[in-house]
């Protein structure tokens, strides 16, 4: 229950759960406090979570294992705290392995921290030099503070090593009916009404306050270019779908295969507000519930 509510974004309820269970006399065990670290993380926590890590051995009589420091590294970071996230990786009893460093340059790409994110990637690369998410990774960050000369470089590199970055896909089931989207979409019978559908709601956005973030896009081309490539993400093909296919004021359930990007969350926080509808997104990590403006992961994702 407690991993499943903070898979959802109800830190607090987990938390709740959590001390319920105490209360009744169930010890935890090292799973548990998993769970609890990793409820404070998506709920941004950070106070909560270091009373639990610091003193795991007094509280429960348990050592704190490698997940419990690769869950406290994770939620440093994401709170932007990515110096102290260092320093723990510095000083912990173990090695720190690729999930840590993923980690870190996740962290390091919300906050733009190119030190760090080179330095995870740097080593990312030697413990899983499978994986394509990090030149990607590492290209977000310098696209997002300008540094076109090292995204070319990247893109050079990713090239020569044959990584391909994992298309984006978005789904949405309506009537029983599985409907998939990839970035730029055009294949769907009713097309032309989803991007009608998607300019009307881009004008609405604008006048909410909505600012496309272009700093995140890979792409060295003009703003206007940047935003129009943004709109036409997947996930935003799926959910202007489902504004358009199901009764007004029905919830809408997206699911993708990667983790949703900045800007499709940051939109569909806005869109949830103007339409009054619940968007429900589930990406590779999470659960996000868009509800009136804002997402239940708080913004920690
Ligand atoms: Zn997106
Ligand atoms: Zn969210």
């Amino acid at each position: 229950m407690i991993g499943g509510l903070a898979q959802h974004g109800h830190g607090k309820e987990a938390l709740r759960v959590f001390n319920q269970m105490l209360k009744y006399g169930v010890s935890p065990n090292q799973i548990t406090l998993v769970s609890v670290l990793c409820a404070c993380n998506h709920a941004g926590l950070v106070t909560e979570a270091q009373k639990y890590f610091r003193s795991m051995k007094e509280l429960f009589g348990f050592e704190r294992t490698q997940e419990h420091y690769a869950c406290m590294i994770d939620l440093l970071g994401r709170a932007g705290r990515l110096d102290e996230a260092m320093e723990l990786v510095n000083t912990m009893p173990f090695q720190a392995d690729g999930s840590v460093w993923g980690a870190l340059l996740g962290a390091a790409r919300i906050h733009k921290n190119v030190e760090i994110g080179q330095r995870a990637a740097e080593m990312l690369l030697i413990l899983e030099p499978e994986k394509s998410g990090t030149h990607i990774l590492l290209a977000n960050i310098y696209a997002s503070v300008g540094m076109w000369n090292n995204v070319a470089k990247m893109r050079r590199l990713m090239k020569d090593c044959n990584v391909k970055k994992e298309p984006g896909v978005s789904w949405i089931e309506v009537k029983d009916k599985i409907y998939t989207f990839i970035a730029g979409d055009r294949s769907h019978v009713r097309s032309e009404e989803i991007y009608a559908k998607l300019d009307e709601l881009s004008e609405r956005l604008g006048k909410a306050g909505y600012i496309p973030k272009v700093e995140f896009d890979l792409h060295d081309v003009e703003r206007d270019e940047k935003e129009k490539l943004l709109y036409h993400h997947s996930e935003k093909l799926a959910v202007a779908f489902g504004l358009i296919a199901t009764p007004a004021g029905a919830p809408i359930r997206v699911k993708k295969n990667l983790r949703v990007c900045m800007d499709c969350h940051t939109a569909f926080k806005f869109i949830s507000k103007i339409v009054s509808r619940e968007i429900i997104l589930r990406d590779i990590n999470r659960y996000h519930h868009f509800k009136d403006g804002s997402c239940s992961c708080g913004d920690y994702w």
